[in-house]
Protein backbone atom coordinates (compact mmCIF):
# COMPACT_ATOMS: atom_id res chain seq x y z
CA UNK A 1 0.00 0.00 0.00
CA UNK A 2 1.71 3.33 -0.86
CA UNK A 3 0.91 6.37 0.76
CA UNK A 4 1.28 9.55 -0.36
CA UNK A 5 3.91 10.82 2.31
CA UNK A 6 6.33 7.94 1.51
CA UNK A 7 8.21 9.89 -0.92
CA UNK A 8 11.58 9.54 -1.23
CA UNK A 9 14.09 12.12 1.38
CA UNK A 10 15.46 13.61 -1.97
CA UNK A 11 11.78 14.80 -3.33
CA UNK A 12 11.47 16.32 0.24
CA UNK A 13 14.50 17.68 0.31
CA UNK A 14 14.15 19.36 -3.36
CA UNK A 15 10.53 20.65 -2.15
CA UNK A 16 12.28 22.50 1.05
CA UNK A 17 15.06 24.17 -1.34
CA UNK A 18 12.78 25.05 -3.73
CA UNK A 19 10.09 26.42 -1.15
CA UNK A 20 12.90 27.99 0.99
CA UNK A 21 14.44 29.94 -1.82
CA UNK A 22 11.80 31.03 -3.52
CA UNK A 23 9.78 32.08 -0.49
CA UNK A 24 12.98 34.25 0.58
CA UNK A 25 13.02 35.78 -3.70
CA UNK A 26 9.70 36.76 -2.73
CA UNK A 27 10.38 38.08 1.11
CA UNK A 28 13.33 40.27 -0.89
CA UNK A 29 11.41 41.53 -3.55
CA UNK A 30 8.88 42.75 -1.16
CA UNK A 31 11.66 44.62 0.76
CA UNK A 32 13.34 45.84 -2.13
CA UNK A 33 9.72 47.27 -2.84
CA UNK A 34 9.14 48.89 0.31
CA UNK A 35 12.57 50.42 0.32
CA UNK A 36 12.01 51.86 -2.73
CA UNK A 37 8.37 53.42 -1.64
CA UNK A 38 10.54 54.39 1.45
CA UNK A 39 12.85 56.34 -0.39
CA UNK A 40 10.32 58.39 -2.42
CA UNK A 41 8.26 59.27 0.14
CA UNK A 42 11.77 60.39 2.21
CA UNK A 43 13.02 62.38 -1.12
CA UNK A 44 9.30 63.67 -1.41
CA UNK A 45 8.96 65.09 2.57
CA UNK A 46 12.52 66.55 1.74
CA UNK A 47 11.43 68.42 -1.56
CA UNK A 48 8.04 69.78 0.44
CA UNK A 49 9.97 70.83 3.88
CA UNK A 50 12.63 72.85 1.63
CA UNK A 51 10.29 74.26 -0.41
CA UNK A 52 8.52 75.78 2.82
CA UNK A 53 11.39 76.88 4.53
CA UNK A 54 13.72 78.16 1.79
CA UNK A 55 10.24 80.72 2.02
CA UNK A 56 11.40 82.28 5.06
CA UNK A 57 14.61 82.87 3.44
CA UNK A 58 12.63 84.59 0.58
CA UNK A 59 10.17 86.31 2.69
CA UNK A 60 13.45 88.16 4.69
CA UNK A 61 15.13 89.40 1.97
CA UNK A 62 11.90 90.85 0.04
CA UNK A 63 11.48 92.55 3.60
CA UNK A 64 15.23 93.44 3.57
CA UNK A 65 14.66 94.91 0.15
CA UNK A 66 11.64 96.80 0.61
CA UNK A 67 12.91 99.03 2.88
CA UNK A 68 9.64 101.46 4.51
CA UNK A 69 10.90 104.78 6.48
CA UNK A 70 10.34 104.10 9.94
CA UNK A 71 7.15 106.20 10.23
CA UNK A 72 5.39 104.76 6.98
CA UNK A 73 3.35 101.87 8.91
CA UNK A 74 4.42 98.43 9.60
CA UNK A 75 3.37 96.13 6.52
CA UNK A 76 5.38 93.16 7.46
CA UNK A 77 3.29 92.72 10.58
CA UNK A 78 0.53 91.45 8.53
CA UNK A 79 2.50 88.64 7.42
CA UNK A 80 1.43 86.02 9.95
CA UNK A 81 -2.14 86.83 8.77
CA UNK A 82 -0.85 85.42 4.97
CA UNK A 83 1.69 82.51 6.43
CA UNK A 84 -0.06 81.01 9.47
CA UNK A 85 3.46 79.39 9.88
CA UNK A 86 5.02 82.64 10.64
CA UNK A 87 3.80 83.40 14.29
CA UNK A 88 5.21 86.98 14.40
CA UNK A 89 7.44 89.49 12.80
CA UNK A 90 10.39 91.90 15.47
CA UNK A 91 11.90 94.80 13.56
CA UNK A 92 15.29 96.62 14.50
CA UNK A 93 15.77 100.20 13.66
CA UNK A 94 18.73 101.78 13.04
CA UNK A 95 19.66 102.87 16.38
CA UNK A 96 16.98 100.46 17.99
CA UNK A 97 17.74 97.18 20.44
CA UNK A 98 16.39 93.78 19.84
CA UNK A 99 14.42 92.05 22.55
CA UNK A 100 16.54 89.68 22.80
CA UNK A 101 20.48 89.67 22.60
CA UNK A 102 20.23 86.27 20.89
CA UNK A 103 18.92 87.89 18.05
CA UNK A 104 21.73 90.70 18.11
CA UNK A 105 24.29 88.02 17.63
CA UNK A 106 22.57 86.56 14.59
CA UNK A 107 22.32 89.57 12.98
CA UNK A 108 25.95 90.54 13.09
CA UNK A 109 26.55 86.53 11.33
CA UNK A 110 23.79 87.39 9.08
CA UNK A 111 25.42 91.10 7.98
CA UNK A 112 28.88 89.28 7.18
CA UNK A 113 27.22 85.89 5.76
CA UNK A 114 24.94 88.35 3.52
CA UNK A 115 21.81 85.87 4.16
CA UNK A 116 19.32 85.08 6.64
CA UNK A 117 20.70 83.62 10.42
CA UNK A 118 19.21 81.03 12.37
CA UNK A 119 18.69 83.05 15.79
CA UNK A 120 17.18 80.64 18.18
CA UNK A 121 16.28 76.89 17.91
CA UNK A 122 13.17 74.97 20.08
CA UNK A 123 13.20 71.90 18.28
CA UNK A 124 10.83 70.19 20.85
CA UNK A 125 8.53 72.60 20.70
CA UNK A 126 8.76 73.38 16.90
CA UNK A 127 9.74 76.51 17.10
CA UNK A 128 12.92 79.06 15.72
CA UNK A 129 14.27 82.68 14.65
CA UNK A 130 15.77 83.49 11.79
CA UNK A 131 17.02 86.73 11.42
CA UNK A 132 18.10 88.96 8.66
CA UNK A 133 20.46 92.18 8.70
CA UNK A 134 19.71 94.91 6.39
CA UNK A 135 19.88 98.71 6.19
CA UNK A 136 18.30 100.66 8.16
CA UNK A 137 16.12 98.03 9.67
CA UNK A 138 16.58 94.12 10.39
CA UNK A 139 13.94 91.98 10.57
CA UNK A 140 13.01 88.55 12.59
CA UNK A 141 10.64 86.17 12.00
CA UNK A 142 9.33 83.75 14.87
CA UNK A 143 8.39 80.15 12.96
CA UNK A 144 6.07 77.19 13.89
CA UNK A 145 7.34 73.82 12.78
CA UNK A 146 4.25 72.19 12.90
CA UNK A 147 2.30 74.86 10.70
CA UNK A 148 5.02 74.67 7.86
CA UNK A 149 4.26 70.96 7.31
CA UNK A 150 2.59 70.62 3.93
CA UNK A 151 -0.18 67.92 5.10
CA UNK A 152 -1.87 68.73 1.57
CA UNK A 153 0.37 67.47 -0.87
CA UNK A 154 2.12 64.79 1.99
CA UNK A 155 2.69 61.48 0.41
CA UNK A 156 2.04 59.05 3.68
CA UNK A 157 -0.68 58.81 6.20
CA UNK A 158 0.27 60.69 8.77
CA UNK A 159 -1.60 58.94 11.69
CA UNK A 160 -1.70 55.27 9.86
CA UNK A 161 1.70 55.67 8.29
CA UNK A 162 4.55 52.91 9.97
CA UNK A 163 7.32 55.56 8.95
CA UNK A 164 8.58 57.94 11.47
CA UNK A 165 9.53 61.54 10.65
CA UNK A 166 11.89 64.31 12.61
CA UNK A 167 13.41 67.59 11.92
CA UNK A 168 16.45 67.32 13.65
CA UNK A 169 19.39 69.69 14.29
CA UNK A 170 22.44 70.14 16.75
CA UNK A 171 21.03 67.17 19.27
CA UNK A 172 16.94 68.36 19.20
CA UNK A 173 14.47 66.90 17.39
CA UNK A 174 11.06 67.86 16.08
CA UNK A 175 8.84 64.58 15.49
CA UNK A 176 6.69 65.76 12.02
CA UNK A 177 5.15 62.14 12.17
CA UNK A 178 5.00 59.66 14.93
CA UNK A 179 4.84 56.43 12.41
CA UNK A 180 5.88 53.66 14.54
CA UNK A 181 8.31 52.72 17.02
CA UNK A 182 11.37 49.83 15.87
CA UNK A 183 10.27 46.39 16.44
CA UNK A 184 13.31 44.49 18.01
CA UNK A 185 13.55 42.25 14.92
CA UNK A 186 13.64 42.60 11.67
CA UNK A 187 15.03 45.33 8.86
CA UNK A 188 15.46 48.91 9.33
CA UNK A 189 15.31 51.91 6.55
CA UNK A 190 16.82 55.10 7.12
CA UNK A 191 16.42 58.25 5.28
CA UNK A 192 18.94 61.69 6.24
CA UNK A 193 18.94 64.67 4.40
CA UNK A 194 19.93 68.73 5.09
CA UNK A 195 17.40 71.16 3.97
CA UNK A 196 17.96 72.75 0.61
CA UNK A 197 18.77 75.93 2.76
CA UNK A 198 21.41 77.32 3.80
CA UNK A 199 19.99 79.62 6.69
CA UNK A 200 17.71 76.73 7.98
CA UNK A 201 20.41 73.58 7.89
CA UNK A 202 17.76 70.92 9.33
CA UNK A 203 18.28 67.00 9.16
CA UNK A 204 15.26 66.01 7.92
CA UNK A 205 15.19 63.02 8.73
CA UNK A 206 13.12 59.36 8.17
CA UNK A 207 12.94 55.74 9.50
CA UNK A 208 10.76 52.65 8.71
CA UNK A 209 10.62 49.75 10.35
CA UNK A 210 9.74 46.29 8.73
CA UNK A 211 8.75 43.44 10.81
CA UNK A 212 9.13 39.94 10.44
CA UNK A 213 5.07 39.86 10.45
CA UNK A 214 5.03 42.42 7.64
CA UNK A 215 6.38 39.77 4.87
CA UNK A 216 4.19 38.72 2.39
CA UNK A 217 3.66 35.22 4.41
CA UNK A 218 0.39 34.58 1.97
CA UNK A 219 2.13 34.90 -1.09
CA UNK A 220 5.11 32.54 0.57
CA UNK A 221 3.08 29.71 1.48
CA UNK A 222 0.92 30.10 -2.11
CA UNK A 223 4.67 29.29 -3.36
CA UNK A 224 5.50 26.67 -1.11
CA UNK A 225 2.04 24.98 -1.67
CA UNK A 226 2.53 25.21 -5.32
CA UNK A 227 5.73 23.69 -5.55
CA UNK A 228 4.37 20.80 -3.30
CA UNK A 229 1.57 20.75 -6.06
CA UNK A 230 4.75 20.66 -8.85
CA UNK A 231 6.62 17.80 -6.78
CA UNK A 232 3.82 16.10 -5.86
CA UNK A 233 2.99 16.04 -9.41
CA UNK A 234 6.76 14.30 -10.85
CA UNK A 235 6.56 12.09 -8.12
CA UNK A 236 2.84 10.46 -9.06
CA UNK A 237 4.15 10.96 -12.75
CA UNK A 238 7.90 8.66 -12.27
CA UNK A 239 5.39 6.29 -9.65
CA UNK A 240 3.50 6.08 -12.64
CA UNK A 241 5.91 5.10 -15.17
CA UNK A 242 7.69 2.83 -13.03
CA UNK A 243 4.84 0.96 -12.02
CA UNK A 244 4.28 0.57 -15.93
CA UNK A 245 7.35 -0.58 -16.82
CA UNK A 246 7.44 -3.03 -14.55
CA UNK A 247 3.99 -3.79 -16.37
CA UNK A 248 5.61 -4.07 -19.56
CA UNK A 249 8.48 -5.81 -18.09
CA UNK A 250 6.49 -8.85 -16.89
CA UNK A 251 3.86 -9.16 -19.59
CA UNK A 252 7.24 -9.45 -21.38
CA UNK A 253 8.88 -12.30 -19.23
CA UNK A 254 4.95 -13.58 -19.54
CA UNK A 255 5.58 -13.97 -23.18
CA UNK A 256 8.80 -15.42 -23.06
CA UNK A 257 7.38 -17.70 -20.19
CA UNK A 258 5.28 -18.92 -22.60
CA UNK A 259 7.43 -19.23 -25.72
CA UNK A 260 9.94 -21.43 -23.67
CA UNK A 261 7.35 -23.48 -22.05
CA UNK A 262 5.78 -24.31 -25.54
CA UNK A 263 9.31 -25.81 -26.31
CA UNK A 264 9.06 -27.68 -23.31
CA UNK A 265 5.55 -28.64 -24.15
CA UNK A 266 6.88 -29.81 -27.96
CA UNK A 267 9.22 -32.14 -25.95
CA UNK A 268 6.95 -33.39 -23.71
CA UNK A 269 4.45 -34.17 -26.86
CA UNK A 270 6.54 -36.15 -29.05
CA UNK A 271 7.58 -38.23 -25.31
CA UNK A 272 3.65 -38.53 -25.20
CA UNK A 273 2.98 -39.47 -28.90
CA UNK A 274 5.32 -41.91 -29.32
CA UNK A 275 3.67 -44.46 -27.26
CA UNK A 276 0.23 -43.89 -29.36
CA UNK A 277 2.19 -44.52 -32.78
CA UNK A 278 4.08 -47.48 -32.23
CA UNK A 279 0.55 -49.08 -30.78
CA UNK A 280 -0.80 -47.82 -34.18
CA UNK A 281 1.99 -48.94 -35.73
CA UNK A 282 1.72 -52.66 -33.89
CA UNK A 283 -1.65 -53.26 -34.49
CA UNK A 284 -2.10 -52.23 -37.96
CA UNK A 285 0.94 -54.56 -39.32
CA UNK A 286 -1.06 -57.13 -36.83
CA UNK A 287 -4.61 -56.90 -39.02
CA UNK A 288 -2.83 -56.90 -42.01
CA UNK A 289 -1.23 -59.99 -41.26
CA UNK A 290 -4.64 -61.69 -40.09
CA UNK A 291 -6.66 -60.41 -43.42
CA UNK A 292 -3.64 -62.17 -45.28
CA UNK A 293 -4.31 -65.61 -43.68
CA UNK A 294 -5.88 -68.07 -45.49
CA UNK A 295 -9.09 -68.08 -44.59
CA UNK A 296 -8.49 -64.26 -43.11
CA UNK A 297 -9.53 -63.63 -39.52
CA UNK A 298 -11.73 -60.88 -40.05
CA UNK A 299 -12.89 -60.41 -36.72
CA UNK A 300 -9.71 -60.22 -34.75
CA UNK A 301 -8.40 -57.80 -37.29
CA UNK A 302 -11.13 -55.76 -36.95
CA UNK A 303 -10.62 -55.52 -33.66
CA UNK A 304 -6.59 -54.66 -34.08
CA UNK A 305 -8.15 -51.85 -36.32
CA UNK A 306 -10.35 -50.57 -33.92
CA UNK A 307 -7.52 -50.13 -31.23
CA UNK A 308 -5.33 -48.55 -33.59
CA UNK A 309 -7.97 -46.14 -34.75
CA UNK A 310 -8.32 -45.56 -31.00
CA UNK A 311 -4.61 -44.92 -30.41
CA UNK A 312 -4.60 -42.72 -33.49
CA UNK A 313 -7.41 -40.18 -31.95
CA UNK A 314 -5.51 -40.08 -28.57
CA UNK A 315 -2.00 -38.92 -30.78
CA UNK A 316 -4.93 -37.04 -32.60
CA UNK A 317 -5.76 -35.42 -29.15
CA UNK A 318 -2.18 -34.97 -27.97
CA UNK A 319 -1.42 -33.09 -30.95
CA UNK A 320 -4.63 -31.11 -30.80
CA UNK A 321 -3.60 -29.89 -27.21
CA UNK A 322 -0.21 -28.83 -29.33
CA UNK A 323 -1.63 -27.03 -31.79
CA UNK A 324 -4.03 -25.25 -29.17
CA UNK A 325 -0.91 -24.12 -27.61
CA UNK A 326 1.20 -23.01 -29.68
CA UNK A 327 0.96 -19.72 -31.58
CA UNK A 328 4.11 -17.98 -31.67
CA UNK A 329 7.58 -19.19 -33.43
CA UNK A 330 10.40 -18.89 -30.42
CA UNK A 331 13.19 -17.01 -30.24
CA UNK A 332 16.56 -17.50 -28.91
CA UNK A 333 18.89 -14.29 -27.91
CA UNK A 334 22.81 -14.84 -28.31
CA UNK A 335 24.37 -15.38 -24.99
CA UNK A 336 26.63 -12.32 -23.19
CA UNK A 337 28.59 -10.65 -20.24
CA UNK A 338 25.78 -10.41 -17.51
CA UNK A 339 25.84 -9.03 -14.47
CA UNK A 340 24.47 -11.87 -12.42
CA UNK A 341 23.57 -9.13 -9.47
CA UNK A 342 22.15 -6.71 -11.82
CA UNK A 343 19.63 -9.29 -12.97
CA UNK A 344 18.39 -10.51 -10.20
CA UNK A 345 17.83 -7.06 -8.53
CA UNK A 346 15.66 -6.47 -11.00
CA UNK A 347 13.91 -9.60 -10.82
CA UNK A 348 13.34 -9.03 -7.13
CA UNK A 349 12.52 -5.66 -8.43
CA UNK A 350 9.78 -6.49 -10.79
CA UNK A 351 8.31 -9.02 -8.20
CA UNK A 352 8.68 -6.21 -5.42
CA UNK A 353 4.39 -5.63 -5.46
CA UNK A 354 3.92 -9.82 -4.94
CA UNK A 355 6.49 -9.89 -2.44
CA UNK A 356 4.97 -6.76 -0.28
CA UNK A 357 2.02 -8.53 -0.94
CA UNK A 358 2.58 -11.90 0.43
CA UNK A 359 5.33 -9.69 3.26
CA UNK A 360 7.83 -11.14 1.89
CA UNK A 361 11.48 -9.38 2.57
CA UNK A 362 13.99 -11.46 0.11
CA UNK A 363 17.93 -10.63 1.36
CA UNK A 364 19.60 -10.49 -1.52
CA UNK A 365 23.75 -11.22 -0.34
CA UNK A 366 26.34 -10.60 -2.34
CA UNK A 367 29.40 -12.37 -1.55
CA UNK A 368 31.90 -10.99 -3.92
CA UNK A 369 32.61 -7.85 -3.77
CA UNK A 370 33.39 -6.90 -7.29
CA UNK A 371 30.18 -7.78 -9.84
CA UNK A 372 29.99 -11.35 -11.30
CA UNK A 373 29.49 -11.60 -14.87
CA UNK A 374 28.11 -14.72 -16.34
CA UNK A 375 28.16 -15.62 -19.72
CA UNK A 376 24.36 -16.46 -20.50
CA UNK A 377 21.40 -14.87 -22.83
CA UNK A 378 19.76 -12.40 -20.63
CA UNK A 379 16.33 -13.46 -21.03
CA UNK A 380 16.71 -17.06 -20.44
CA UNK A 381 18.57 -16.06 -17.34
CA UNK A 382 15.53 -13.62 -16.27
CA UNK A 383 13.38 -16.72 -16.73
CA UNK A 384 14.62 -18.75 -14.85
CA UNK A 385 15.53 -16.42 -11.89
CA UNK A 386 11.93 -15.20 -12.23
CA UNK A 387 10.73 -18.93 -12.08
CA UNK A 388 12.82 -19.67 -9.27
CA UNK A 389 11.06 -16.82 -7.35
CA UNK A 390 7.80 -17.98 -8.11
CA UNK A 391 8.77 -21.18 -6.69
CA UNK A 392 9.85 -19.96 -3.53
CA UNK A 393 6.86 -17.63 -3.19
CA UNK A 394 4.39 -19.95 -3.63
CA UNK A 395 6.09 -22.53 -1.28
CA UNK A 396 6.58 -19.78 1.03
CA UNK A 397 2.48 -19.04 0.95
CA UNK A 398 1.91 -22.10 3.50
CA UNK A 399 3.72 -20.34 6.25
CA UNK A 400 2.87 -17.92 8.57
CA UNK A 401 3.41 -14.78 6.72
CA UNK A 402 5.77 -13.54 10.10
CA UNK A 403 8.04 -16.53 9.21
CA UNK A 404 8.99 -16.31 5.72
CA UNK A 405 12.31 -16.19 4.62
CA UNK A 406 13.78 -16.03 1.39
CA UNK A 407 17.77 -15.58 0.59
CA UNK A 408 19.75 -14.92 -2.76
CA UNK A 409 23.23 -15.22 -2.53
CA UNK A 410 24.85 -14.35 -5.83
CA UNK A 411 29.22 -15.43 -5.44
CA UNK A 412 32.04 -16.58 -7.54
CA UNK A 413 33.21 -20.52 -6.86
CA UNK A 414 35.22 -22.80 -9.51
CA UNK A 415 35.45 -20.47 -12.37
CA UNK A 416 31.26 -20.31 -12.21
CA UNK A 417 28.79 -17.21 -11.33
CA UNK A 418 26.52 -19.58 -8.59
CA UNK A 419 23.32 -17.62 -8.01
CA UNK A 420 21.32 -19.66 -4.91
CA UNK A 421 17.98 -19.14 -3.65
CA UNK A 422 16.47 -20.51 -0.22
CA UNK A 423 13.08 -20.38 1.27
CA UNK A 424 12.11 -22.04 4.60
CA UNK A 425 8.83 -22.90 3.20
CA UNK A 426 7.48 -26.50 2.80
CA UNK A 427 10.18 -27.88 0.88
CA UNK A 428 10.47 -31.31 -1.26
CA UNK A 429 10.22 -34.57 0.26
CA UNK A 430 13.20 -37.03 -0.61
CA UNK A 431 11.86 -39.18 -2.84
CA UNK A 432 10.12 -36.21 -4.92
CA UNK A 433 13.68 -34.37 -5.38
CA UNK A 434 14.81 -36.30 -8.29
CA UNK A 435 11.83 -36.00 -10.21
CA UNK A 436 11.26 -32.21 -10.05
CA UNK A 437 13.24 -31.33 -13.04
CA UNK A 438 10.80 -33.64 -15.34
CA UNK A 439 8.37 -32.34 -17.59
CA UNK A 440 5.11 -32.61 -16.34
CA UNK A 441 6.69 -33.11 -12.81
CA UNK A 442 3.64 -30.83 -10.01
CA UNK A 443 2.74 -31.16 -7.24
CA UNK A 444 1.07 -28.03 -7.47
CA UNK A 445 -2.89 -27.99 -8.10
CA UNK A 446 -3.12 -26.20 -11.17
CA UNK A 447 0.80 -26.54 -11.93
CA UNK A 448 1.91 -27.20 -15.31
CA UNK A 449 5.13 -28.85 -13.77
CA UNK A 450 7.21 -27.08 -17.12
CA UNK A 451 8.65 -24.22 -14.83
CA UNK A 452 11.51 -26.27 -13.65
CA UNK A 453 12.21 -28.38 -16.48
CA UNK A 454 12.39 -25.40 -18.83
CA UNK A 455 15.09 -23.84 -16.21
CA UNK A 456 16.77 -26.18 -16.25
CA UNK A 457 16.98 -26.65 -19.90
CA UNK A 458 17.41 -22.93 -20.37
CA UNK A 459 20.83 -23.35 -17.45
CA UNK A 460 21.99 -26.41 -20.04
CA UNK A 461 21.89 -24.15 -23.05
CA UNK A 462 24.19 -21.69 -21.47
CA UNK A 463 26.62 -24.37 -20.76
CA UNK A 464 24.98 -24.01 -16.81
CA UNK A 465 23.62 -26.48 -14.24
CA UNK A 466 20.48 -26.18 -11.88
CA UNK A 467 19.81 -28.24 -8.82
CA UNK A 468 17.91 -28.54 -6.34
CA UNK A 469 18.45 -29.49 -2.48
CA UNK A 470 17.02 -29.42 0.57
CA UNK A 471 17.93 -26.45 2.89
CA UNK A 472 18.17 -26.85 6.40
CA UNK A 473 16.34 -26.80 8.73
CA UNK A 474 13.69 -26.79 6.34
CA UNK A 475 13.05 -25.23 2.64
CA UNK A 476 14.53 -25.66 -0.36
CA UNK A 477 17.01 -24.23 -2.11
CA UNK A 478 17.83 -24.33 -5.91
CA UNK A 479 21.48 -23.39 -7.29
CA UNK A 480 21.88 -22.42 -10.86
CA UNK A 481 26.09 -22.19 -12.12
CA UNK A 482 26.52 -20.71 -14.96
CA UNK A 483 30.15 -20.10 -16.82
CA UNK A 484 31.78 -16.65 -15.61
CA UNK A 485 31.69 -14.45 -18.71
CA UNK A 486 35.35 -14.90 -20.99
CA UNK A 487 37.00 -11.51 -19.66
CA UNK A 488 36.07 -12.35 -16.20
CA UNK A 489 38.65 -15.50 -16.07
CA UNK A 490 38.05 -17.76 -13.51
CA UNK A 491 38.20 -16.56 -10.42
P1 LIG B 1 4.85 -26.01 -11.19
O1 LIG B 1 5.29 -24.83 -10.40
O2 LIG B 1 3.95 -25.70 -12.30
O3 LIG B 1 4.39 -27.14 -10.34
P2 LIG B 1 7.65 -26.41 -11.56
O4 LIG B 1 8.42 -27.18 -12.57
O5 LIG B 1 8.01 -25.00 -11.39
O6 LIG B 1 6.13 -26.56 -11.93
O7 LIG B 1 7.82 -27.11 -10.17
C1 LIG B 1 7.68 -28.50 -10.09
C2 LIG B 1 7.47 -28.90 -8.66
O8 LIG B 1 8.65 -28.71 -7.91
C3 LIG B 1 6.43 -28.13 -7.92
O9 LIG B 1 5.16 -28.62 -8.15
C4 LIG B 1 6.85 -28.30 -6.48
O10 LIG B 1 6.37 -29.53 -5.94
C5 LIG B 1 8.34 -28.44 -6.56
N1 LIG B 1 9.00 -27.18 -6.18
C6 LIG B 1 9.51 -26.27 -7.00
N2 LIG B 1 10.06 -25.27 -6.30
C7 LIG B 1 9.88 -25.55 -4.99
C8 LIG B 1 10.21 -24.91 -3.76
N3 LIG B 1 10.85 -23.73 -3.72
N4 LIG B 1 9.87 -25.52 -2.59
C9 LIG B 1 9.23 -26.69 -2.62
N5 LIG B 1 8.88 -27.35 -3.73
C10 LIG B 1 9.20 -26.78 -4.92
Amino acid sequence: MKHWWRVGSGWWLAWLLLAGAGAAWIARAELIQLQEDFDTNGRIVHRLLSQQVVQYDAVLATLALLQTAPDAGRPEQRLPAVYPSILAVERRDAGGEWSDPALAKAEARSRELRRPELAMQDLPRGRYRLVIGATPTSYALDIDLAATVPWRDWPMDPKASPVRVLVERAGQQFVVQAGREPGARGWSFDFRKVLASESQSFDVVAQRHVGWSELPWARMAAWALAMAVVLGGAVALRRQRIERRRAEELLRLGQVARLNALGELAAGMAHELNQPLTAVLANTQAARRLLDDDPPEIDTARGAMQQAAEQARRAADVVGRLRRAIERPGQAGAARSVPLQDTVRSALHLLAPEFDRRAIAPVLEAHSPTPVNVQAEPVALEQIVHNLLMNAMQALDELPASERQLRLAVEREGGQGVLSVSDNGRGIAPDLLPRIFEPFFTTREGGLGLGLSLCETLAGAMGGTLAAEAASPRGARFTLRLPLATQEGPA
